[in-house]
């Protein structure tokens, strides 16, 4: 039976106003593709308390930036979202707790739930030498993972690390690093991949778990289809200028300036499966995602794309943009097949703060032509 909605505890559970509240309720219904109906009954799930599921969050190899990302979320506050519309039983980087009592909380609340929690995994699980590269408490990742996912209502792997290794699965990948759904073979694991992956569809996939106790349609990577269903660059802003042959060829030239299709920076968008371009990041508005800051799409969503291919294999194309004696406590080595993977990630990072600076540069420049004109 329906509840009646009670706004006022809503606006002082939630930190919105009900205007706020409904309309969110109505954006996630429409980004999943349901009716209004979907979304009056997606505020009832999340007034009635009693549907809160607890919540087991595990983190494997990572940099918490899934986390990060989703307690950054505003308008309406995510974070005030998530910590209302889920029990959040456990959870290793917001627990205010730590220690044996926090790993007892765990426990209990997998036994006292049995068949009723949302298990979500963070991070890359290694599983090279009975996965002794991560533990936790004294135990493995891929022992906490076997353990949590028994019980499990449902499973969502959110980020790229835990839906298939991320960044730690790069070649040669010494730990053996692997995500979930590898893991956990005999089980459905819904992927929220992305780096970081962005909230809303974390948040939109919980709603549908929350309002109809199942998760939703999801392709044969295991990602929801309402969020991976199209390609970055069917709704790229930049897409006038990639059918019109107009491209940026060097960071910073004129036609990285003038906003023109990043294909030949390497963008991997043509390949890249996400929803960016119609969410975008942050909730700010004003085109905050990466090819609306000025860099190329590196296909963070798609496995064998982002890390292995764009961050890797093509790094030395890329690092000729990096300008000389910026970063010069960086060693790069050479090695056969390009720069050695010891050296690439430092590297990668150094790349991607001199793109971003040269990036904002042009952007300045941009600005202060405008100003003078
Ligand atoms: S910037 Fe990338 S995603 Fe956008 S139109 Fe060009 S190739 Fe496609």
């Amino acid at each position: 039976m329906e509840i009646e909605l009670d706004y006022s505890s809503i606006e002082k559970r939630l930190g919105v106003t009900r205007r706020t509240f409904l309309k969110f309720c109505t954006g996630v219904a429409a980004s999943l593709g349901l009716s209004s109906q979907s979304a009056i009954a997606m505020a009832n799930a999340i007034a009635d308390p009693k549907k809160r599921p607890p919540v087991i969050w595990l983190h494997g190899q990572e940099c918490t930036g899934p986390t990060e990302s989703l307690l950054r979320s505003e308008q309406p506050s995510m974070e005030h979202l998530i910590l209302d519309l889920i029990s959040l039983d456990y959870h290793q980087t917001l627990d205010a707790g730590a220690g044996h009592s926090v790993e007892h909380i765990k426990k209990q609340s997998m036994l006292e739930n049995k068949g009723k929690y949302l298990l979500v995994i963070e991070g890359a699980i290694p599983i090279k030498d009975k996965g002794i590269y991560c533990k936790i408490a004294g135990e493995t990742m891929l022992d906490l993972t076997l353990e949590a996912a028994e019980h499990a209502a449902a499973i969502v792997a959110f980020g790229s690390c835990a839906s298939w290794g991320g960044v730690q699965s790069a070649s040669p990948n010494p730990t053996g690093a692997t995500g979930a759904p590898q893991v956990l073979k005999d089980k459905t694991v819904v992927t929220i991949p992305g780096c970081p992956p962005n909230p809303a569809n974390f948040i939109g996939t919980v709603l549908y778990f929350v309002t109809y106790g199942k998760l939703p349609p999801i392709d044969a990577e295991g990602r929801p289809k309402w969020a991976y269903g199209r390609l970055v660059h069917e709704n790229c802003y930049r897409r006038p200028h990639f059918d019109a042959g107009r491209f940026a060829t060097e960071f910073g030239d004129d036609g990285h300036k003038k906003g023109y299709c990043l294909y030949k920076l390497g963008c991997k968008g043509p390949e890249t499966y996400n929803n960016c371009p119609s969410l975008e990041y942050n909730n700010v508005g004003g085109n905050v995602w990466p090819i609306g800051v000025g860099h190329p799409c590196f296909g963070c969503s798609e496995k064998g794309v982002g890390f292995e291919k764009a961050m890797f294999n093509e790094l030395s194309d890329v690092k000729t943009h990096t300008p000389p004696n910026m970063f010069p406590a960086i060693e790069v080595r050479e090695s056969s097949s390009g720069i050695s993977t010891g050296a690439a990630a430092l590297t990668g990072v150094a790349i991607g703060a001199a793109v971003g600076a040269t990036a904002m540069g042009a952007r300045k420049l941009d600005q202060q032509e405008k100003d003078q004109s």
